[in-house]
């Protein structure tokens, strides 16, 4: 294997100490403790697991975290009484519906209900179209951590060919959006593919980076890339493992051990953009409680 390990956990840790710094001095100078509101519907065991993890990060930046837990047959008007009532919070500086929501609920009916200053998930349409148009505004978080992960290459991001597979809102079409900006750690030169792609080889093979959001393993193997293309896999993915006390085990979307053989770098799954995406949840409610 040639190819260096992106480790998202190294640089998140970084970065979170970087955070709690950000927090003690806001509680210092101003008095103010960056709230976060996490709002979960159901039961959904990774959205369990996401919802703890997020709480955890949270506190341990020093912030406040209020975990808001609702059955699933809640009627969706009490939710959005409930994102209505956390947009008039002051102690509230981000809220965050964790998603899918189950069924019948309308995510977009939803999401459209949180305050876009308190959207720190970046996916209200108002952040959404800033980012598009390059206004300043709350960048989604995992499509930011992406950005982050790159950069730690080394890679200058300008000019080179990006190839994104996957174009959901919530990370292949804002990663492409975030890559192809004019500026800096961007102006790369972007294909978007996805399963209208008839041969994802053709373009993988002259991407200097590539990055695969497609939620299904072995997406992505050593034999489409070119030698040294940078690699950032989004996937997880579970899978069933007798081995393990769970009984599974999580991969990513690309083919690891292939892909480690041609690429320059990649990130492992776990380890590699998962924790890059609470960290910018973070980075993003502390800059929230900085604007008051
Ligand atoms: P999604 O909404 O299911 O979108 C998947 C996208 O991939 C779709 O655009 C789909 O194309 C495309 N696709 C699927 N199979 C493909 C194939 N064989 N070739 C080309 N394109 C293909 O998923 P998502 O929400 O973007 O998430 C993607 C993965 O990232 C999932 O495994 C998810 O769990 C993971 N994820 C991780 C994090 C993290 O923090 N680590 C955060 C978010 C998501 P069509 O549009 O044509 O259907």
């Amino acid at each position: 294997m040639s190819a260096a390990i992106l480790d998202g956990k190294k640089l998140a840790a970084q970065m979170r100490a970087e955070i709690a710094a950000g927090v003690a001095a806001l509680k210092a100078e101003k008095g103010v403790t960056p709230g976060l509101a996490v709002i979960l519907v159901g039961e959904n065991p990774a959205s369990v697991s996401y919802v703890t993890a997020k709480g955890k990060a949270c506190r341990e930046a020093g912030m406040l975290s209020r975990e808001i837990r609702f059955p699933v047959d809640i009627p969706e008007s009490r939710l959005i009484e409930t994102i209505e009532a956390l947009n008039a919070d002051p102690a509230i500086h981000g809220i965050l519906v964790q998603l899918p929501l189950p069924k019948g609920f309308s995510e977009k009916k939803v999401i459209d209900a949180i305050a876009p200053e308190k959207d720190v998930d970046g996916f209200t349409p108002v952040n959404v179209g800033k980012m598009l148009i390059g206004d300043d505004c709350f960048l989604p978080c995992t499509p930011h951590g992406i950005v982050k992960l790159i950069e730690v290459t080394g890679m200058d991001i300008q000019g080179k060919h990006a190839v994104v597979i996957g174009r959901s809102n919530i990370v292949g079409k804002p990663v492409a959006v975030l890559l192809s900006r004019k500026g800096r750690s961007a102006n790369a030169t972007v294909t978007l593919c996805h399963t209208g792609t008839p041969d994802l080889s053709v373009y993988t093979k002259t991407a200097d980076i590539v990055v695969v959001a497609a939620g299904r393993p072995h997406t992505l193997t050593g034999d489409m890339l070119k030698p040294g293309a940078v690699v950032i896999d989004v996937g997880v993915n579970r899978v069933p493992d007798a081995t393990k006390p769970k009984g599974y085990r999580l991969c990513g979307d690309a083919d690891y051990e292939s892909c480690a053989e041609v690429a320059s770098a990649i990130t492992p799954v776990p380890g590699g953009v998962g924790p890059m995406t609470i960290t910018m949840l973070l980075w993003n409610t502390l800059e929230s409680a900085r604007r008051g």
